[in-house]
Parts: structure tokens; sequence; C-alpha cells
């Protein structure tokens, strides 16, 4: 977007003019001031400056024409409200400078408070503080210095970057003098020493003296909060959310009020609701005789909230009153920030607060019942995302386990183990039978085998897109990464942390949700959340607040949702156990896993036969034992649909590695054994020897090339389908041929297979339909053509991922996802989330391709996206019939399936 100016732009907004819908264009904060200050609700008056001031300043590199000039008649319209000027040396009004964008983002600018203090009108400010109460002249001196203290060292800070760690230290200093810890202790004389160090700091640093003219502050502070939307840090974070770059930030200008005028006055944040659990009730904390920062910094001991009732009564009820209306008004929880001054209460902002899974369920179901809001709202406001969290075991924390150090939680699940420091001691240990816990700096490639053995993975460096994090997300493992209060010395084995030193072998456990690391081993949970998927655990009779959330949610998102889901399962008991969780048919049944174990010999004479009778022998010998398989299956689903896919990995796949074969046959040689059998594998392993195995001799060219293969397993799908009828089941197997990409190839199969379905099936009412893959991109290209052939399509995510990108997964997550994370060319894996645009644009293009040939073909997906929210989103969009995934996403397909079906609907009525 380029952005013009234009004369007559409406640049500033008064907090009057604005309300919570203008989150474009005043920013989270700037809307909600103004939605406040609309309600009635004590706002101290102030204005917004545009997102779109901040596009037009970072285009030109200057304030946008008549800025200025909006700025002056907004702060003039203030000064005339509030009977002071800004920065009057004798009653000077001040203000503080907030950034506020649509999203929160870290790296941003963020508040500078006092603006208008200067070397005279300090003296004002205490003059005016202890006229309005005479008792406090000593202390109005106090409040006035500190405030200056505050000006400099926070304007230093974040308007002229000044480190602050000698702000800090400065102050640190006044307080050693002083012999204190408390910066209460400091009075006026020290306060105003402080101020001549903090300007020695600012001139040090910047070259210059203190900005004294109170508008050039002003100005400089609004500058830097629009120069603040391109800092490093908001920029690295916006590619990784995918926050538009050219959103810009707004500016709130707001007069001061005062929390650090005496004990009776104060500051505050504090929650609707516990953000925690969901628990209703008064959470927050509260700090007398302060100015806001030093609740976030954690400079002093806040209070909780709760003893606001003693200290000040009158505005402990009005706060509570405010709160209350807050919710009802916003429909949700909120968090606030609040400032007293001497007595008199200032809502300072608000937001609808940030939660966690649980509390999530439990507040969209509390609101529920207190009216607020209907059912589809309250499955808009859970995501699958929160519902995953919540099906992982969690570490029992009831006892005295507090965290020694804490990362980020980057990916979920608990874990405990022995610390090793090398991939290959965790390999060792790990084959023992030992749980192990990888502790590195950082992860690389070379520590992957390590990753695979261990039970969870801790660094010491490195955020969510770190190649510890991505791996580990990867492969399903616990991860906390970054936890930076950890010093990892890998020489010695061991790490150092909080005066703690934990050497190999040592036990910790880790919370890849929270990030928090603990010594020695926590007990661990089983979610109940998934006890009640399981039917263990059963809703009407659970005094579980989170449990009937779930599950009245979960009901609701079931009427809701258009899109079947499915799961991916090999076994019985897998199925069963999907049947449970809610999947409603078998969307991939693989029948490679069906060829391993005591079968593998007999996959071994298939491969092996010399002749036509050789293999015919083997096929038949194989064919009961799939038989039964299939049997087993379709039982446990009782006439839900079961897709069966043909075998599909390379045949070499089944044998032993090349290396070992050779060692066994160099070894009986040795010994003068009869090697023939090993010889002729090893023989078979080298003329099957692939580059690209995955872009092989696989699939529907198996298929193609083993005569007899495919016509064995379509023959046991039949057969255990008729079997079951006659049993007295119902049986609907779909045969699904996989890595087709062009129409012959799927014909040719289909011609066969129709043959023997027939000739089984015969007139005992069985129906068996064919379909394909669409996961060869130039299957999703030709769907028209392949469709005239299939009775219906799935497709298969992972494989259209890899060939879509020419990624070969297992090489390529490894070696550089993390590097294509950090630097925002992924959001986020696309084998975790689809490639909306690219992978997603060939199922879109076969999906309505494919349709076009043949109304009303059956469409879905199997692999990993068939679970993930915002794949499931798009599946729901491009009007697929249902997703398959694993057992345990089942629930979070469903959930999702749901919320995507309402939000489709709400944006069809909007
Ligand atoms: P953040 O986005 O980091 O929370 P804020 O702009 O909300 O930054 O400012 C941080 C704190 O500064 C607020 O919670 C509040 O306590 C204090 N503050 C901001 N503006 C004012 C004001 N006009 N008067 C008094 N305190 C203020
Ligand atoms: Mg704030
Ligand atoms: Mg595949």
């Amino acid at each position: 977007m380029t952005v013009q100016e234009k004369a007559g732009d409406k640049y500033v907004y008064d907090f009057a003019e604005g309300n919570k819908e203008l989150k474009d264009l005043l920013g989270g904060k700037g809307a909600n001031l103004a939605e406040m200050t609309n309600l009635g609700l004590p706002v101290p008056p102030g204005f917004t400056i545009t997102t779109e001031a901040c596009q037009a300043y970072l285009a030109t590199g200057r304030e946008p024409d008549g800025l200025a000039g909006q700025i002056e008649t907004h702060l003039e319209a203030l000064e005339r409200g509030m009977g002071r000027r800004l920065g009057d040396p004798q009653d000077p009004l001040l203000v503080s400078v907030r950034s506020g964008a649509r999203f929160s983002m870290p790296g941003m600018m963020e508040t500078v408070l006092n603006v208008g203090l200067n070397d005279r009108s300090v003296e004002g400010l205490a003059r005016q503080a202890s006229s309005a109460d005479p008792d406090s002249s000593g202390s109005a001196d106090r409040f006035a210095w500190d405030s200056y203290r505050r000006l400099i060292q926070m304007f230093g800070k974040t308007v002229c970057e000044v480190p602050g760690e000698q702000f800090e230290h400065a102050l640190d200093e006044a307080k050693r003098a002083k012999g204190t810890h408390d910066d209460l202790d400091l009075d006026a004389d020290d306060l105003r020493g402080l101020v001549e160090t903090y300007k020695k700091i600012f001139a040090g640093h910047t070259g210059r003296e203190f900005p004294q003219e109170p508008r050039e502050q002003l100005d400089l502070a609004i500058r830097a909060v629009f120069a603040s939307w391109n800092a490093e840090r908001a920029i690295l974070y916006r590619r990784q959310e995918r926050i538009p770059a050219d959103l810009g930030t707004a500016v709130n200008v707001v007069a001061m009020v005062f929390g650090n005028l005496g004990p009776d006055s104060g500051t505050g944040v504090a929650f609707t609701r516990d953000p925690g659990s969901g628990a209703q009730g008064i959470y927050g904390d509260y700090l007398a005789n302060a100015q806001g920062e030093d609740v976030v910094a954690g400079i002093r001991n806040t209070v909780p909230l709760q003893e606001l009732e003693r200290l000040d009564p009158k505005s402990y009820r009005e706060l509570l009153d405010i709160m209350a209306r807050l919710e009802g008004h916003y429909r949700d929880l909120c968090d606030i920030e609040f400032t007293i001054e001497r007595g008199k209460l200032w809502m300072l902002q608000t937001r609808v607060g940030k939660r966690t899974a649980a509390a999530a369920f439990v507040i969209a179901g509390q609101l529920v019942d207190e009216g607020l809001i209907d059912l589809d709202e309250a499955l808009h406001r859970v995501n699958g995302a929160q519902l995953a969290q919540l099906m992982f075991p969690r570490f029992q924390l009831d006892h005295d386990f507090a965290p020694v150090a804490r990362g980020i939680g980057a990916s979920p699940g608990a874990a405990s183990g022995a610390v090793v420091f090398t991939s290959a001691r965790a390999v060792e240990l790990a084959a023992e039978g030992r749980s192990v816990i990888l502790v590195r700096r950082e992860t690389n490639p070379d520590d992957l085998n390590g990753m695979i053995a261990a039970q969870g993975i801790l660094t010491s460096r490195g955020g969510k897109t770190s190649h510890a994090a991505v791996v580990a997300r990867g492969m399903g493992k616990t991860c906390v990464s970054g936890a930076d209060g950890i010093e990892v010395d890998v020489p010695a084995k061991r790490f150092t942390v909080g005066g703690h030193t934990v050497a190999e072998g040592d036990v910790v456990s880790i919370d890849g949700t929270t990030g928090k690391v603990y010594l020695g081993e926590v007990p661990v949970m089983p979610s109940e959340v998934v006890q009640y998927f399981e039917g263990s655990l059963d809703p009407a009779h659970v005094d579980n607040a989170l449990v009937r959330a779930v599950h009245r949610i979960m009901t609701h998102a079931d009427g809701r949702r258009r899109l079947a889901v499915r799961t991916n399962a090999d076994t019985g008991p897998d199925a069963a156990r999907a049947r449970r969780f809610g999947a409603e048919g078998i969307g991939l049944c693989r029948t490679e896993h069906m060829f391993l174990g005591d079968r593998r010999e007999l996959v071994e004479r298939l491969i092996l036969a010399a002749t036509d009778a050789e293999r015919t022998d083997a096929l038949a010998a194989l064919l009961p034992l799939q038989r039964q398989d299939f049997v087993g299956i379709f039982r446990e689903m009782a006439g839900l649909p079961v897709t069966v896919r043909l075998i599909d990995p390379p045949l070499h796949e089944f044998l032993p590695p090349l290396e070992q074969l050779a060692v066994n046959v160099a070894v009986a040689q040795e010994r003068g054994e009869d090697v023939a059998k090993e010889e002729a594998l090893l023989a078979a392993v080298r003329r099957m020897h692939e580059e690209n195995p995955m872009l092989g001799l696989r699939g529907v060219r198996l298929g193609l090339v083993i005569p007899g293969l495919f016509a064995m397993q379509v023959r046991a799908i039949a057969e255990a389908a008729v079997a079951v009828t006659r049993d007295g089941g119902t049986a609907c197997p779909e045969i699904m041929v996989p890595l087709v990409g062009a129409v012959q190839e799927l014909e040719t199969v289909r011609a066969e297979a129709e043959k023997i379905i027939a000739e089984v099936v015969g007139d005992s009412g069985v129906e068996v339909l064919i379909g394909t893959m669409i996961e060869v991109p130039r299957a999703a290209l030709t769907a028209g053509q392949i469709a005239e052939a299939a009775q219906f399509f799935s497709f298969g995510t992972n494989d259209l991922t890899q060939m879509g990108w020419g990624f070969s997964r297992d090489d390529v997550e490894g070696a550089f996802f993390w590097r294509y994370l950090e630097l925002g060319i992924f959001g986020i894996s696309p084998f975790e989330s689809i490639d909306r645009d690219g992978v997603g644009r060939l199922i879109r293009i076969a999906a309505e391709e494919g349709r076009a040939a043949r109304p009303g073909l059956k469409l879905g997906v199997c692999g990993e996206h068939g679970g993930d929210p915002d794949s499931v989103h798009f599946f729901h969009e491009v009007g697929l019939d249902y997703v398959s995934c694993s057992p345990f996403r089942v629930p979070i397909a469903r959930l999702e399936a749901g919320r995507a079906a309402i939000e489709t609907a709400g944006s069809d009525s909007r």
C-alpha cells in the first residue's frame, strides 16, 4: 500500500471521537481508551495520533502535512480542559506518550511518562502538589523529582536509545549510598542528585543536553514511537507472526495522573477473572505510591489487589463496578491498568485479556451460562491449539516444585529424564532403557539422533524457531528452548542454574507448554480432557469445570460442522480408540504395516521370486493374513467408511539395510555356512537401490510392475468385506491407489480390481469404491481426467507438499527449516500447516476440476494436515467432504471444523 497525503486528512482523534471498532486506525490501546471514555469511565483526557500518520511518516521520513497543526489543536483543547499548559513552569500539564498498534508487539517502543517536565516545571509541579495537600509538602518535592528522574530515564532509554542499565545502575548506587533497597527511602534531595546524574548519562550518550522544551519532548517522543515500528525486533516478530508490515502504530497522548503522590495514591493491574483457571474473582496486583511501570518492572513488591479494599474501600468498590461493566460490555475477560491519584481512580488501559487454554474453555462456558454470549460465540473463542495443549499430560505441581529456570515452551508436553549433553550419550542411555533429556546450548543437525532418542530437549539459546524447536515440534517431542538462566558446559558434562549444578545423569523435568524447568522428577498427570474423550470421565457426573466446558463446546462443534472427521488407523485397536475420540471412519489405512514383523519372510520370498509360480505362492500366503487384518478393522468400524491404501513404500524398505546384509554375508562365508539366501537378498538390495526412493519405484508404480501384488490386496479387502457382511456386519471399503500421476495408471489398476471385486462380491450386496490419492502435482493438475476413473480423491498433503516444494521432508526439517522460519520465508513449516498459496492452490484446482468432471466426487484429505487447525479451515473453504488425521488429532479437527462452519456462516450473513 502506498500512502498518499491529502490535505484535510484527519490524523488526530480525541478519545471522545473513537471507539473499540477502530483498532486499525487508532491501535488497540487507543480504540479501547476511546471506548472507555464513551462509556463514561474515568479515563484521563487525551488524543490518539492515527496509524495512517505513522504510515505517512514511515513512507516519507517526515511528519505528514497537517499533523503538527492537528496535534497543536488537540493539545490546546487538552490544556483548556485541564486548565494547565504543557510544561508550564508554574503549574505544568504533563502527558504520557504511549505506542499502541493493532497487535501488541515486542520490540516496539513503549511508553514515556511525565513528558513536559524540565528544570523549571519540576518546581512548579512540586508547589502544586503541596498546595493541593498542604500536609505533604516534604513528599510533594519528592514526588516532583521522582517524576522528573523517571522522565529522563524513560525518554533517554526509549527515545534516544541510551542503555537502560546505566540509569538502573545509577538508581542502585543512590539506594546503596542511602543504605536501602527501597526507592521510597530516597528523599527529594537524593532524587535531585539522581536527576543530575541522569542528565550526565543522557548528555554523555546523546551528545546533547536533555531537551528542556516541552513541545520538543513531545514531538521527539511521538517520532520515536513511529520509528519503533521498524525496529529490528518488531520487523522480525511481524514476519514470524505474519503481521503485515504496513499497518503502522498509533500514538496516544494522555494527560498524566499520578500514582506516586503519596500513600493514598498507587497503581495496579487486574484481570476480571483468573486468566489461569477461568475462575471468577478478582485477580490483580497493586502497588501504593508508584507510577505504572513499577508494577510490570517488578521494582517493588506488589500486594494482591484485594488489599485495596482495606487501603481505599471507595476506590476498590468503584474498580469492581467498572470491571463488571467492562465484562458486560466486552462480553469477555478483560485486563485493565489503573492508577489512583489521592483517592481518585483513573482507568489507563483495558483490552480483552490473554488466558490459558483451560481458562479459554471454562470462561467461554461461563459466559454462555451468564447469558453474555451464545454457543456459536463460545465455539469461536476457543481453538484447536488450545485443545491440543489440554490433551498433553501435565506435571502435577501441587507439591513444592519450584522451577529453576524458564525458557520458551517450544514444543508442548511434560518430560522427565536423566540429563545428557551429547547426542551419542543420549543414544547410549536410551538404549539402556533410560529416559533422557538432551541439554544443549543450541542443537544442530548433528544432534538429530540424540533428539530422536531423548524424551525431551532443553536448550539455553534460541526461540520458537530455533533448530531445536522446529525439529522437536516435527517429532512431537517436548522441548524448552532459550532457557537462558542455564549455563551449559558440554566438555565438563554439566550445567549450572541459579546456584545449582546439574551433572550428566541427574534428573530434570521440562514443561514444553510453559517453558519451565524443574530439578528432579516431577510426577506426571494424565490429561483430564483425554480421559473425557476416552470415556472414563463422564461430564454429567464429574465436578470439573474444564471437562464440562469442553464437552459442551465439542457437542456444539459437532452439531455445526459440515466436514466429517475420519482417522488414520492401521489396526483394530487404533480404530477403536479413534472412534472414541469421535472419528467417523478411516481415511487412511496403510497396508504396509501389515508386511512387517513375522510376515517379512513372505515379503522377502515375494521380492526374491525368480518365477511366476514362486511369486504367486508368496502372494497366496500373504492373502489370508491381509484378509484377517481387514476383517478386524471393518468389524471395529461397523459400517463406517474405511479407506484402504494399496501398498505405497518402495519394496526394499522391507529388506534389511545393505551394510547389515553385507556383514552377515561376509561373516557367514568366513564360517563356511550356506549363504545362498543372504547373497540373493544382498543382490536384490543392490539391484533395488534408489538414489531418491521417495520419487522412485513406489505406489501405483509398484502395482504396475509386480504382477499380482495389488490384485492380492484388492482380493483380501473384498473377501474381508464379504466375510463381515455374511456375519451380519456392514463393511464399506474404499480402495485407494497411491501416487497416481496420470489417469492411465489408475485406469489400468482399476480394470483389474473391478474384475476381482465383481468375482468376489457376487450378490453379497457389498459395495467397494475405487479412488485415488492426489499427491503428485501432476495428478492435481490433471484432476479433471483422473476424476473420470476415480470414485473419490484423497489429498495426500505430505507428499503433495514434498513434491510441490521439492523438499525431502526427512532432510529439510533438520537442515534448514529453522533458517527459513527465522528469515520469515515461512511463518510455519509447510509440513505443519498447509501452504495455502502453493500446495493449497493445487488442492483447489483438483477439487474444482475433479468435481466438474464428476459431480458429487467425494473429496477428503489424509496426512497430518488433516488435524492442523488452520489447514482444517482451508479444507472447509475448498469444500472437501472430510479430513482424516491421527486419532489424537481427531477432537482438534472436530472442533476446528465446527469453528470453520460458523465462521463462514457468520461472514455470509454479515
Ligand atoms: P504498555 O503497553 O507497555 O502497557 P502503557 O502505555 O500501557 O504501556 O503504559 C504503561 C503504564 O504507564 C500504564 O499501565 C500506566 O500505569 C502508566 N501510564 C501510562 N499513561 C499514563 C498516564 N497518563 N498517567 C499515569 N500513568 C500512566
Ligand atoms: Mg499497558
Ligand atoms: Mg504419500
